[in-house]
């Protein structure tokens, strides 16, 4: 038995980068893990067939969460079919980079509705599973550009703060119920988000990184384990830095 065993496992973006590793490292016999993705189906496949083949019973499903009917029925099939939640981890995540001066309202909207509103709805339909359980963990995927702040990216900076004062607020809303909700604050990692970097600027970060190297998605993932764990028990409304270093 490992320790996600018998749990029931909602990862939103699970299908690459940081949210299939978060997949993977949750995955066991018993666990019964629940991604979504928006569109790339080809990737959720991939992850369906990786986390099967660790052991783990795995299903990906389709929902934008940009869209509250989409999270309610995502949520209501996962709930009626696993009979409950334990753990959600709210990762689904894009970027729309530009300059203030020349950032568009759709681009603001767009990060702000999927990374901070997405966040707001799922953990909203989470914890009204997990009141009635009287347990649960919620997990954040935040970012270091959220304490750092970041020239091109003011949406994704604010969408990315504002993860961190959600989590303070509903740890103390959901405390009395042992539903602890922690975030997670990754510094620069290895996917397709950030892929588009040219190795010159990718060499000139690696240098700012006292650990010396990027991070790789198994690095957060790690760090989700540990929140999601019997042993992070006595831990809500904190922040898990994983970034090399690059902020302290
Ligand atoms: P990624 O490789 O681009 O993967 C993003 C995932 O989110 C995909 O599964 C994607 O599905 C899904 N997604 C995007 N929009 C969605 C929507 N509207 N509804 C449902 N799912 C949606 O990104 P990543 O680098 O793994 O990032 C994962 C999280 O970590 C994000 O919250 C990101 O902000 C955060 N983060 C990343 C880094 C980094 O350096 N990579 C650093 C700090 C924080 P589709 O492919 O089907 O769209």
């Amino acid at each position: 038995m490992t320790e996600s065993s018998g749990r029931t496992i909602l990862v939103t973006g699970g299908s690459k980068g940081i949210g299939r590793a978060i997949c993977l490292a949750l995955a066991g016999p018993d666990s019964r893990i629940y991604f979504n993705y928006s569109s790339d189906s080809a990737a959720a496949e991939k992850t369906e067939e990786l986390v099967a083949a660790a052991g783990g019973r795995v299903k990906g499903i389709q929902a934008d969460v940009a869209s509250e009917a989409a999270v309610r029925d995502l949520f209501d099939s996962v709930v009626k079919e696993a009979g409950g939640l334990d753990v959600l981890v709210n990762n689904a995540g894009i970027t729309r980079d530009g300059l203030v001066l020349r950032m568009k309202e759709q681009d603001w909207d767009a990060v702000m509705d999927i990374n901070l509103k997405g966040a707001f709805r799922c953990a909203k339909l989470a914890a009204k599973t997990m009141l009635k359980q009287r347990k649960g963990r919620i997990i954040n995927i935040s970012s270091v550009v959220a304490f750092s702040g970041n020239p091109g990216q003011a949406n994704y900076v604010a969408a990315k703060s504002g993860i961190i004062g959600l989590t303070k607020a509903l740890a103390r809303e959901l405390a009395s119920r042992n539903i602890t909700v922690n975030a997670v604050a990754p510094g620069y990692v290895e996917t397709d988000m950030t892929g588009a970097m040219t190795d010159k600027a990718r060499s000139a970060l690696v240098e700012q990184i006292p650990l010396g190297r990027v991070g790789m998605p198994e690095d957060v993932a790690e760090a989700v384990a540990f929140l999601a764990s019997e042993g992070a028990g006595y831990i809500t409304g904190q922040v898990i830095h994983v970034n090399g270093g690059m902020y302290m």
